[in-house]
């Protein structure tokens, strides 16, 4: 039985005083946490602010992005030894804006999700198709070949210990969610596609839908055998609505 993930990436979004409130709001509403884990990741710079507010709290801490070296001469950059000395447990890598807009590759998404790993972080893979990949008829192929960088470089076993996110680009903070049935479809491909290297890890393996889910349209894409959760963008931002599709996975 895999436990349902919620987590909330607030992308460029956010200031001190933000942090604490909107923090302070899903900590005052969470109650039990009804068997869901639930995760949010603030940009780099609030990551400490939310660490110590989180403390002996139910909601675990992820960063955005990681970099593919451990340390050394990559201005810029933040590496996994450093998210996880500031209390990450969760580190995204591949978000499409990360692919499209910064020309992230396959092959430095995979570097990633190894430096992840070798930092002690869980990554949430990000795989996903262009609305013109959809159109083409090519969701599939672009999938599998984002899954495969992964499995080339570190193997299905790397793959018992991180996430997967679904997430169609045409439905990322568009509103246009992709309905139950289009995305149960890719993520029933994904765990087949894991599941011909190692049944058991892709059984364990929890495959989260991203793009336009709210409170209203949570529990309908929830409810379908392999979508274990949600990477939430736009509505992570405001701490009733983040609760609300909490509360649609428990
Ligand atoms: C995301 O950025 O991962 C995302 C799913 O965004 P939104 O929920 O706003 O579509």
């Amino acid at each position: 039985m895999r436990q349902k993930l919620v987590a909330g990436n607030w992308k460029l979004n956010g200031s001190l005083a933000m942090t604490r409130e909107l923090i302070g709001g899903i900590l005052d509403g969470m109650g039990s946490s009804g068997g869901v884990e639930v995760a949010v990741c603030p940009p780099y710079v609030y990551l400490p602010l939310a660490h110590s507010l989180l403390e002996n709290a139910a909601v675990r801490l992820g960063a955005q992005d990681v970099c593919d070296q451990d340390s050394g001469a990559f201005t810029g950059e933040v590496s996994a030894p450093m998210l996880r000395e500031v209390g990450c447990h969760y580190v995204i890598v591949g978000h499409s804006e990360r692919r499209n807009l910064y020309g992230e590759s396959d092959e430095l998404v995979a570097r990633k999700f190894a430096a992840a790993r070798r930092g002690g972080l869980v990554p949430i893979l990000c795989v996903g198709e262009l609305l013109e990949e959809r159109e083409q008829g090519v969701t599939e192929q672009v999938v599998a070949r984002q899954l495969d960088a992964v499995l080339d470089l570190e193997g299905i076993g790397a793959f018992g210990d991180a996430v997967v996110a679904y997430e169609p680009v045409w439905a990322i903070g568009t509103g246009k969610t992709a309905t139950p049935e289009q995305a149960e479809a890719v993520h029933a491909f994904i765990r087949e596609r894991l599941r011909a290297h190692d049944p058991a890890v892709a059984e364990g393996l929890r495959i989260l839908y991203g793009g336009s889910v709210k409170g209203s349209n949570a529990a309908e894409l929830f409810a379908q055998p392999n979508i274990d959760g949600g990477l939430i963008g736009g509505a992570s931002l405001q701490a009733e609505e983040f609760l609300a599709i909490c509360r649609a996975a428990g």
